[in-house]
């Protein structure tokens, strides 16, 4: 009887060790599961590429970013290898030698399909159950190396622009000092060109620190409410003269009473007053320039118009551009930058506006500056 009793109280004592356990089990496997979907989200969400390749070469993981940056629709098949998802002969090497060196690798490379995109791949070692993985991870650098293009060609661009004047007024020092200097008559057409030349390099040198100071956001925009009758009215007198100067009549239209946009009143001043300037000196004696402003749903609109020699539509994506001319020769000979559009396109998004350009070639141009009234 007493041993029945024994053997019933081990028994009990042995199932209540074996929920115990099942609850610890289960709990683990909660635990476990809970750390995998985590793993899981983060690779999810993560921007740059990831992905694992076993010791065989199959792949063990991928997350979104690296199906996206290597074009690839869907899941990957298990077993797929990476040598048959990335053909790039450069990250096979780095593969390779990751593999055999144990050390990480950074390289540097392009894919060309399904688009362009400029890559860095760092790849080490990692740990998998089946043995050493190599575990990739891609930084899409795209739009760094355009950065870092758009600085070159910006830099060369410059140079280049620095390099015209500055040549020019040193043939004109060395012929004055080669003996043109004696004779005023001879002389004098150097001199003035010294004078023109070094008028182009103020205005190259003023107009780059104008763009990048509304390029950089450091530069603080410092709005006022302008009332804009009286400050157009004001931008139009000072540009009365050169208007003049070339037989162009400058008109603003009556602006919508008490209209009125919060803006910094210098950089508007630039804006609107570098929209005069082309729309005079890309004019023809006779040519009219229309400036006019009003609201329209919750945006300000400051048109300029002129009757001028347009511009070709092949030609109208660009002049936006930096150091874009269309004719460069007579962007020089009125003394142009190619910043002018630019430095104002830079304004009115730095208001959280906009500009636009409609042109019809031989006829006329309109710009078009919006900015948001609230
Ligand atoms: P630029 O200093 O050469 O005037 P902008 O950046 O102001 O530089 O303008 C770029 C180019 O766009 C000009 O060289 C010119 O070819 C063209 N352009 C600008 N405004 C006008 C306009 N109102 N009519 C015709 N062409 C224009």
């Amino acid at each position: 009887m007493f041993e029945f009793l024994r053997r019933k109280r081990k028994t009990e004592k042995l199932a209540e060790t074996l929920n115990s356990m099942a609850v610890q089990l289960q709990a683990q496997i909660r635990d476990l599961e809970a750390q995998r979907s985590q793993l899981e989200g983060i690779l999810e969400g993560m921007t740059e590429g990831v992905l694992v390749e076993g010791p065989d070469g199959a792949i063990l993981a991928i997350n979104p970013a690296a199906r996206n940056i290597l074009g690839l629709e869907g899941e990957v098949p298990p077993g797929t290898r990476s040598g048959d998802l990335i053909r790039h002969p450069v990250l096979q090497e780095m593969i390779e030698q990751v593999r055999a060196g144990g050390r990480p690798r950074s390289r540097d490379l392009t894919l060309y399909s399904p688009s362009e995109r400029h890559l860095r791949v760092r790849g080490d070692i990692c740990r998998s159950p089946a043995g050493p993985a190599v575990l990739l991870v891609f930084h899409d650098i795209t739009d760094l190396k355009r950065l870092e293009n758009l600085r070159r060609d910006f830099v060369a661009n410059v140079s280049h622009e620095l390099k015209t004047p500055l040549t020019a007024i040193q043939g004109a020092v060395e012929t004055l000092l080669g003996g043109a200097l004696k004779d005023a008559d001879r002389g004098k057409p150097f001199v003035e060109s010294i004078a023109e030349e070094s008028g182009r390099l103020r205005r190259l040198v003023d107009d780059l620190l104008t763009l990048a100071q509304v390029e950089s956001k450091q530069e603080e925009i410092r709005p006022e409410t302008i009332a804009l009758q009286a400050f157009l009215e004001k931008e139009v007198a000072r540009h009365q003269p050169a208007a003049r100067s070339r037989a162009v009549s400058l008109n603003l239209e009556p602006v919508p009473p008490g209209l009125a946009l919060p803006a910094d009143r210098e950089h508007l001043a630039q804006a609107v007053g570098n929209l005069l300037d082309n729309a005079i000196q890309y004019n023809r004696p006779g040519g009219r320039v229309t400036l006019k402003a009003f609201s329209d749903s919750g945006v300000c609109r400051i048109e300029v118009e002129d009757t001028g020699i347009g511009i070709p539509p092949e030609d109208l994506a660009r002049i936006f551009e930096r150091f874009y001319r269309v004719d460069k020769g007579r962007s020089r000979e009125t003394g142009g930058t190619g910043l002018g559009l630019s430095i104002i396109k830079h304004i009115a998004e730095a208001h959280g506006g906009s500009v636009e350009v409609e042109s019809r070639l031989g006829l006329g141009s309109r710009f078009t500056l919006m900015f948001p009234l609230a």
